[in-house]
């Protein structure tokens, strides 16, 4: 029996393991919490990823191995691959970690990104700021999600407090200012390399957050053909540049009919959660699938998917669990302010029985302002029902 191993064990191990399930694989996952989510599934090997004695017990253990968060030490990656088997490459997960590697690559690679300057001193900031202009974002360059570690500078008047924020970091994890991009759609690219370099992605889905944290996706995206077909291009050379192997996501802002690529995320993503129950194969069994060499699932969706975050704490299920084609994840962790916690996905076969069913669900946990954009952007068209 196969045993698949993964630094990491929040809620994507969790999924990962139970799509893991029926492909007869056994898991063991590594987390620093005893209390990882991860480990109500799969056993859980509780140490640090820089402790070489619990990295030699974890190779030990498992044929493969695999991440479900990108801030594992690329090190750790790099000893464990000199090993055993690791997908994604530790090279591709280095660069993932660096959002200006990451940047300079995406440009070299001809993928139109915002604009962006390496700031390593308070002198830098300011060059930067004149160069790129106002509004922009300074970002650490390593070790930041879900917005945090960033400042947004409105003007020219806000580097002060934009260097009293993050300027001590400068010389750790780096810094790196971004041109804001006044975008009107956020979207995001999944897509699945194999051993064997098959590439294969789900339609792009668009994506709205709150206070830098993803809230809601919908897939298909509402977008045309060549837009679908310029992400998908864009996400392939990546992948066939980095020899990767596995699951990624590439996060993208749309302005004026343009990509823009903000990053890429080296796993499974939350962004791709409606693949459980809105395709054919989820993100996670094809994740597992490439990390093995065994062939790929088809990627095609069946209807409309619509995955709403429950961040901090559960809302009821019961309204969920009532409407046809609605899916309940409870991650079975604490609550917690700021913590993903669950999504639900609504299904339906076109977009305006979902946006109904979006609504309704909406109504019924007091969650208007979460579904309301969805809604929206279900009835911006009229659909074909
Ligand atoms: P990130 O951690 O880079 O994915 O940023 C989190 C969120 O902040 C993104 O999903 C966007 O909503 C917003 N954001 C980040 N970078 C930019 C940017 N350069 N321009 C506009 N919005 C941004």
């Amino acid at each position: 029996m196969t045993t698949v191993g993964i630094l990491g064990g929040g809620q994507l191990a969790r999924m990962l393991a139970l799509s893991g399930a029926p492909l007869g694989l056994r898991l063991l996952v590594m987390d620093t919490a005893d209390d990882a989510c991860a480990g109500q599934f799969a056993p859980l090997l509780v140490g640090d990823y820089r402790d070489e004695a619990a990295l030699a017990e974890f190779a030990g253990k498992v044929d493969v191995a695999t991440f479900d968060f990108e801030n594992v030490p690329a090190e750790s990656a790099r000893w464990l691959a000199d090993r055993i088997p690791v997908f994604p490459n530790p090279g591709a997960l280095a660069l993932t970690q660096d959002r200006l590697a990451e940047k300079t690559l995406f440009r070299e690679l001809g993928i139109p990104v915002p604009d962006f300057a390496d700031v390593a001193t308070r002198a830098d900031l300011e060059t930067a700021v004149a160069h790129i202009g106002t509004p922009c974002i300074l970002k650490t360059r390593r070790l930041g999600y879900d917005g945090k570690g960033q400042f947004r500078i409105k003007s020219p008047a806000d580097l002060d407090a934009a260097w009293t924020a993050l300027g001590a970091q400068a010389s750790s994890v780096g810094l790196i200012l971004e041109g804001f991009v006044a975008f009107q759609r956020e979207l995001s690219v999944v897509a699945v390399r194999g051993r064997d370099g098959e590439f294969r992605a789900w339609p792009l889905t668009e994506n709205w957050h709150v206070d830098g944290v993803l809230s809601a996706s919908l897939a298909p995206a509402r977008v045309d053909t060549a837009l679908q077909a310029t992400a998908m291009a864009h996400a392939q050379a990546i992948a066939e540049r980095l020899d990767y192997v596995g699951v990624f996501a590439l996060e993208l802002f749309c302005r004026d009919g343009e990509l823009l690529a903000n990053e890429l995320a080296p796993r499974v993503h939350n962004s791709g959660h409606w693949t459980i129950e809105g395709a054919e194969t989820s993100q996670f069994q094809n994740h597992l699938r490439a990390v093995l060499g065994l062939p790929l699932g088809d990627t095609s969706v069946r209807g409309m998917a619509c995955m709403l975050n429950w961040i901090g704490t559960m809302p009821e299920a019961a309204p969920v669990l009532s409407v046809a084609g609605g899916h309940w994840h409870d991650y079975g962790k604490q609550s917690r302010d700021g913590r993903k916690v669950g999504h639900a996905t609504l299904r339906a076969d076109g977009a305006e029985r979902l946006a109904v069913r979006l609504a309704d669900v909406g109504e019924a946990l007091g969650r208007q302002a979460q579904v309301a954009p969805v809604v929206a952007r279900l009835r911006e068209t009229p659909s074909s029902e």
